[in-house]
């Protein structure tokens, strides 16, 4: 698959990159649509926010929009041919904020597009 990343500053080019499986729990998504927003363009022109640093190459974009084209054997609640807008951040389900419902708040999220992580690669928890 195409993925765009960011070589340097304001820097990108096109790579070829695998297409990831997905664990038992995930789903492949095959991407339609991913917004560019304000944290991208800091990454893409500035190369850091805060404390999160870029590390070249890096894949931009965390809100993307696509269809599953498989799933894990876990998943019982979506199937192939969903479409589907993929949550960015993957929780770990047990801390007390993830549990009431304030997910955006658990302390071990990992965050799509947000140094070290690369962007929405194509695989997302289900
Ligand atoms: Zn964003
Ligand atoms: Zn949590």
């Amino acid at each position: 698959m195409k993925a765009a990343v960011m070589t340097g500053l304001k820097k990108m080019t096109y790579v070829e990159r695998d297409i990831p499986k997905p664990a038992d729990n995930e789903v492949l998504v095959k991407l339609e649509y991913v917004g560019i927003c304000g944290s991208d363009l800091h990454h893409y022109e500035t190369g850091r926010i805060g404390n999160f640093v870029v590390e070249f190459p890096f894949v931009p974009g965390h809100e993307p929009g696509g269809t599953v084209v498989e799933v894990g054997k876990n998943v019982t609640h979506l199937k192939v041919g969903d479409r589907v807008a993929p949550e960015p951040g993957k929780t770990c389900g047990h801390c007390e904020f993830c549990r009431t419902g304030r997910y955006n708040l658990c302390p071990d999220v990992i965050f799509f597009a947000t140094p070290p992580v690369d962007g929405v690669p194509g695989i997302c928890s289900a």
